[in-house]
């Protein structure tokens, strides 16, 4: 069975009925890369770096990172890699770097927010991630974002960083696409004026179902009522697709959610061509995707779309996966 899945990494993505979809993988350590190459990946969806300020002393330099990322970028030849600028913060922390003690640390100082506080260690991100961008197809991704003004002062920032590169005669790609993460409701709420200063959305769902159910994703005792078939996250889905579409930005799924086949109805119904998962996963979704008819799991996603719960939906996602295997 593996070594028959292992035929597929060569394989284009698509339905018996012609629709296409990407898949992409997230990667968070030089590793999983070459794990995402062998199970063909198109590219890399998320590139979570906190690795890479992750079991050290003090912070990565330019140079650390840079290296890095051209690596990643040169090893996805023209495939796209996005690069998501550090989200530490909530449950991930960094030895050398004491955060304040907080109350409820994934509603407080993480991601964006701490990049946006501490500007020269962001920049040095930026720098680096510019520096790859002339060796591959790379684009740089915003997390946690929840408001325009953020896009905005991150971008200000960036546009300084290519200022400084061109002062030491650096080359990097001008026109490097900048996209943000859509896992704050705050975010879907406005996608339509995030989508006007955005070049593509990725959807979070494991931020995304925490922050709309209210259901902290570390709470072993509330798992039970993380639940991403939600219809309030299918209609959360749905806007910000449509709110894409509007403005004509790709829009790609980089959450758990991508890389569970029994979602593969919603992605078709709702115009998701992107999805980007583990490496691990790549392959089975593959392998559903080429076994499933559009024009069919179309219906069943409307199903879903109209229903009241997350058990029906559950249900009706899971048998249909299961008559169909
Ligand atoms: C997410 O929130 O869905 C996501 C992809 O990012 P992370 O899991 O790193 O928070
Ligand atoms: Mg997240």
């Amino acid at each position: 069975k593996k070594e028959q899945l292992q035929l597929l990494a060569s394989v284009e993505a698509v339905t018996k009925d012609g629709v296409q979809i990407n898949l992409s993988s997230n990667i968070s350590s030089v590793k999983e890369m070459d794990m995402a190459l062998k199970y063909g990946a198109v590219g890399v969806g998320l590139f979570r770096t906190e690795f890479l300020y992750m079991d050290r002393v003090t912070f990565p330099s330019e140079n650390e990172q840079f290296e890095v990322y051209r690596h990643v970028a040169e090893k996805m030849g023209s495939g796209s890699v996005v690069i998501r600028t550090l989200d530490i913060g909530g449950d991930k922390h960094l030895d050398y770097f004491s955060l304040p003690e907080e109350d409820n640390p994934f509603l407080g100082y993480r991601a964006i927010r701490i990049s946006l506080d501490r500007k020269e260690l962001f920049k040095t991100q930026l720098s680096a991630i510019l520096r790859a961008s002339h060796y591959g197809h790379v684009k740089i991704m915003y997390p946690m974002i929840s408001s325009v003004e953020e896009v905005r002062g991150a971008n200000e920032l960036l546009r300084e960083a290519m200022t400084e590169l061109d002062e030491r005669g650096i080359p990097y790609n001008r026109d490097i696409q900048v996209g943000i993460m859509i896992e704050v409701p705050a975010a879907v709420a406005i996608a339509d004026l995030l989508a006007a200063e955005s070049d593509f959305f990725s959807i979070g769902t494991n931020d995304l179902v925490q922050y709309v159910l209210a259901v902290d994703r570390m709470n072993e005792q509330i798992a039970h009522m993380y639940h991403p078939y939600h219809p309030a996250i299918l209609r959360m889905l749905r806007s910000t697709v449509e709110a894409a579409r509007q403005a004509g930005i790709p829009v790609s799924v980089c959450g758990e959610m991508a890389g569970d086949e029994r979602s593969i109805p919603l992605w078709i119904e709702l115009g998701v061509h992107e999805l980007s998962m583990s490496p691990q996963s790549l392959l089975k979704i593959k392998h559903r995707l080429l076994n499933t008819s559009a024009e069919e799991v179309k219906l069943v996603a409307k199903e879903c779309l109209k229903m009241y719960t997350n058990t029906e939906i559950e249900k009706l996602l899971n048998d249909y996966h299961d008559s169909h295997r």
